[in-house]
């Protein structure tokens, strides 16, 4: 299927939804009334009346027992898109613990089963890139990053320790690499991927601690580049896809915290809302496009807006200790939509 086939009226920008099934073991009363295909509606004790409850429409709706599998094959023909040249970013949005690394990287356990979309996605470039073996050439290339504290690091590194390495935004670069200082690696198999991966995500625990685990208030970006070569017209086709785990997007409160956590919840703040603007000026059409709010946006100037196509996972928990953050959660996921 062409992703021009299934694409929306509205344009490039696809919201879906998903929530995480309940822990295991643990009882909690549930924030989900009930969905469907396309609606979800969240029901909230402390209203009464009209508000008791409220639904939300999203492009898509993947409920607890959605598997990884099913999730992606509503994604795949947008990853197919990077193949023809397009620019794709997928987000995966949510207050930490809400299932963002389980969509984009899959459970502590990976098998093939649960792998999530960043290990679908290339997998299925590699297969189409062979299906069209004779008639055009490619190559893929991968980069990963992470954005904390409003500082891009490399996590395709072997130094120690990481260093900090300072973003020099090329938007428009003929070659589309937009962080040139971040190690760009050849990939050509699956087996490439889950080392790159292995490295990426050891790079990522570095510096944590059980107490400060890191990686939920920062974002991670694995960063593909396709380029094809038409071997009959001999046109080139850069293509780029991101691929973000955000960083939680629970509200902290300046009386809760102090120090060095406030300084990253106000950082994961104002690049979150950064975000929200440029996609909600988009999906608006907008004729200025705040882009240079911070790091995250100018990242992907190029890969948001235009002919770039964008989707965005929100993930919800559902339990009813959640509630408030899921209402937030779902409020972003309306404005951008
Ligand atoms: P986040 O990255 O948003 O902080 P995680 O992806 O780490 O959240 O998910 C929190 C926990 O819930 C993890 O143990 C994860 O494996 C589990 N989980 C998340 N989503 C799902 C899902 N759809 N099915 C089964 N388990 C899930
Ligand atoms: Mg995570």
């Amino acid at each position: 299927m062409l992703y021009n086939q299934v694409q929306d009226l509205k344009g490039n920008i696809r919201v879906y939804c998903r929530v995480r099934p309940h822990f295991p073991g643990k009882l909690s009363s549930s924030t989900i009334e009930c969905f469907d295909e396309r609606t979800i509606t969240i029901i909230n004790p402390s209203k009464h009346g009209r508000d008791l409850e409220k639904t939300f429409t999203f492009n898509k709706v993947f409920g607890p027992s959605a598997s990884q599998d099913a999730v992606f094959s509503d994604t795949q023909p947008l990853i197919r898109s990077v193949l023809d040249g397009y620019n794709v970013c997928i987000f995966a949005y949510g207050q930490t613990g809400s299932g963002k690394t389980y969509t984009m990287n899959g459970p502590k356990e990976l098998n093939q089963q649960s792998m999530g979309v960043n290990y679908r996605a290339l997998s299925d470039l590699f297969s189409l890139a062979e299906q069209r073996r004779g008639t055009f050439s490619y190559e893929i290339s991968v980069q990963m990053i992470e954005i904390y504290n409003e500082q891009v690091r490399d996590l395709l590194t072997n130094d120690v320790p990481l260093t900090l390495i300072t973003l020099d935004i090329l938007n428009g670069s003929q070659n589309g690499v937009n962080v040139p200082q971040a190690n760009l690696v050849g990939v050509s198999s699956t087996a490439d991927v889950i080392e790159i991966m292995n490295t990426g995500q050891r790079n990522r625990a570095v510096g944590a601690t059980a107490l400060n685990d890191r990686s939920s208030r920062s974002h991670s970006c694995l960063i593909v580049h396709a380029r094809g070569k038409d071997l009959i017209s001999g046109t080139m086709l850069n293509g780029c896809m991101h691929l973000i785990d955000l960083a939680g997007s629970e509200r902290v409160y300046k009386s809760e915290v102090a120090g060095e956590r406030l300084r990253e919840a106000q950082h994961i703040n104002k690049s979150l809302s950064a975000l929200g603007d440029v996609i909600s000026a988009l999906a608006q059409k907008n004729s200025h496009v705040p882009y240079r709010n911070s790091k995250l946006t100018q990242l992907l100037q190029d890969s948001l807006g235009g002919q770039a196509k964008t989707l965005m996972f929100v993930h919800i928990s559902p339990e009813m200790n959640a509630l408030s953050e899921t209402i937030s959660t779902l409020k972003f996921a309306e404005r951008v939509s």
